[in-house]
Formats: structure tokens, sequence, C-alpha cells
């Protein structure tokens, strides 16, 4: 690790700095590497945010963002106390471990999802207990309900999960729950829009259940940063406490009142989402006829094996076409590609692209 400042915390100075090079500034790209939503959002956010702009920003936004929990309620079936928002999802997830997960057991983990996991609890100095996927790179369900059992600081899953896609019925976080009952159970639900079950039914039966959802993906809203958490009133109020000792006011004026427009446009949204699910299945066969291996997926991206070509090799032949795939050096993973669902434009050209690589 290079040197750093002896005044840096020394949990800090452990932390990798992150490295947005998945986000590069470069025009024309086919960006198919951090599942965005390649539509645009409800047109009736875009509205609301410029109203919202015209009334003022001046004034501080509501501290308790009652009409954005109000709307996510109506939409969900929850009371408005059931409902936690942030700056993201990111920002939930980062409370949620705050609030939650400094226990003296571990906390379990699959060892391949998301990995922004690991940097919370590392951040939090929260131990970490990485429960291998299965084979078929499925969480290990039963594995991770057993290892719970006997002590733990709770589960965090995506479902599905990133960045395979794989989803779980919900009577596998049932299980999960039953294992752990007075340890959270985080299921982070990102990508559920895209053909997964929602574990928000369970909420009312389950007092160790939080459930976080963000916009930016089946809502197209990854610049306006909203994501929220669905749980029990007990776990809400304990990451409002969090929540408010860093920072009193969670969204600002516009967020919400984009945020609102377009949870309230259920047209759009299932619009955008079926359309995303069909050009996914379609990529699916085109991928197939190609020789590569497709992980089933119910999320808006592919994870994807070529039995005969380098993975990290391919992703960087895609790239010089201006093809923007993401590929991860984690070893168990190092063969796949994740590709994210674009427009039928961008997935036609990734698969000339693919191609005139594969020859
Ligand atoms: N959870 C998962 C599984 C994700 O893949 C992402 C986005 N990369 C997030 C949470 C964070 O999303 P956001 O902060 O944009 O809500």
């Amino acid at each position: 690790m290079a040197s750093v400042p002896s005044f840096w915390s020394p949990r800090i100075a452990a932390l990798e700095p992150y490295v947005p090079g998945e986000q590069p500034r470069i025009p024309g790209l086919v960006k198919l590497n951090t599942n965005e939503n390649p539509f645009a959002p409800s047109p009736r956010a875009i509205t609301a945010i410029e109203r919202a702009a015209a009334q003022g920003l001046e004034r501080y936004p509501d501290p308790e963002s009652v009409a954005l929990r109000e709307a996510i309620g109506a939409h969900d079936g929850l009371r408005p106390e059931q409902v936690f928002v942030g700056n993201g999802s990111d920002e939930v997830l980062a409370h949620a471990f705050f609030a939650f997960f400094q226990q003296a057991e571990p906390l379990l983990i699959p060892d391949v999802t998301y990995s922004f996991y690991r940097v919370y609890a590392q951040l939090y100095g929260i131990d970490c207990e990485l429960v291998p996927v299965d084979a078929g790179l499925r969480i290990d369900v039963e594995a991770m309900a057993s290892r719970a059992a006997r002590g733990c600081a709770g589960i965090v899953i995506a479902n599905p999960n990133a960045p395979t896609g794989i989803g779980l019925p919900l009577a596998a976080i049932e299980g999960l729950l039953a294992s752990c009952p007075d340890r959270v159970v985080l299921v982070d639900e990102a990508y559920v829009d895209f053909g997964g079950e929602s574990a928000v039914p369970l909420i009312d039966r389950h007092p160790n259940l939080l459930v976080v959802h963000t916009l930016s993906k089946s809502r197209s809203l990854a610049g306006l940063r909203v994501g929220f958490a669905c749980g029990q009133a007990s776990l809400v109020d304990a990451l409002q406490r969090v929540k408010n000792s860093f920072n009193s006011y969670p969204l600002d004026r516009l967020a919400s009142a984009g945020a609102i427009a377009s949870i309230e446009d259920q047209a759009w949204f299932d619009k955008t989402r079926l359309d995303i699910i069909d050009i996914r299945e379609g990529l699916t066969l085109q991928l197939e006829d190609l020789g590569f291996e497709v992980l089933p997926s119910q999320a808006n991206f592919l994870f994807v094996h070529h039995p005969a070509h380098d993975a990290a090799t391919l992703a960087a032949a895609l790239r010089e076409r201006a093809v923007l795939v993401r590929h991860f050096r984690q070893p168990r993973i190092a063969q796949y590609l994740r590709i994210s669902i674009g427009t039928r434009d961008q997935c036609s050209a990734l698969v000339d692209a693919l191609v005139r690589i594969l020859g």
C-alpha cells in the first residue's frame, strides 16, 4: 500500500481509492458498462423538477421528505414511517451498514455480489464473511442460512444479484429471515423491476427485513440520486437517526419533486421496463448464437462468458470499437463480461462489434 499522511485514520488509509474509469468523458461511446437505463425518465419528472426550480431554491427542503415518503408508501402499500429516503441507494446502504451491522459477529455477504458492500463494511470496521456462490454462480441460500444460525451481524444480498442478474424466489428470502431473527437481512432490490420478485410484501411479517430500492435503474434517474429503504418503522427510525447525524436534509427540492412525479407515472415506468426486458431477451438469443453462455437474468444486464475467448481481451477489443462493457478482475468471475441492456440500436452496435471481433 502506498504511504499516506500520518494524520489519516488507519481505517481510511486501508481504503482503496475509487477509480472512476467506468465513466469516461468521451462522447459517442456505446455505454453498456454501468447498468444505467438507456431511456429517458418520465417527462412528468422533468416537468416537476422545472416547476420546483421555478418555485425557488432559497429555502431548505423538507427535512422529513414527507411528500416523497408518502408517494413511495402509496405505491408500495406502506406507511410513510416505513420508508427511508437518501441520495441514491448507495447512501441508503451506507447508513444501513452503520445502523445495523456494527456487531460483534461478522456480516454475511455472498462472495460474488455488489462490490460496494465490502467498501461500506471496511469504512465502518465491520468484519465480513464471504459465503461462496455455487457452481452456477447462484447465491447459496442454505449455506448462508446455516452460517447465520450460528451467529452473525446480519445478511446482505442483492436480489437479483449483481453482477450475475440471477434472482432468488421469496421462499429463499424467508429462509434467510428465519435464520437470524434478531439481525437485519438487507435485500438490495436495485434491479427487481426487470423481472425479479420483491420482498416488500414480507415487511409486515418480518421486523428484521430491510428492502433497498433505487430510482437509478428502472426509473432512469441515475443523475438525480434518489434511493430508499422499506422496513418496519423501528428499522426506519434507526436509519433516520444515522441520517440526521450526518445531514438533516435528506433530499433536495429538485430530487424530491422529480422522484415523486416519476413514482406516480406508472405507465412510463411499465413501458420502459418492459422494453428493457424485451431487448434483453432478444440480445440473449443473439449472444448465444455467437457462442456465449448467458446466465439467466432478471435484471437490466446480462452476465456472459465465451468458452473460446478471454473476457478481458474481448472487453478491450470492444472498447477499441467504442463499445463499453464491464469486466471484473475478481478471479471467480474474471472470464465473464457484464453487459447493460441499451437501446435496440446500442445492442445492435454491440453485436456487430462482436461479430467482427470473433471473426
Ligand atoms: N445496489 C446495486 C446492486 C447496484 O448495482 C447499484 C448501482 N451500481 C446500487 C445499489 C447503487 O445505486 P444508486 O446509488 O444509483 O441508487
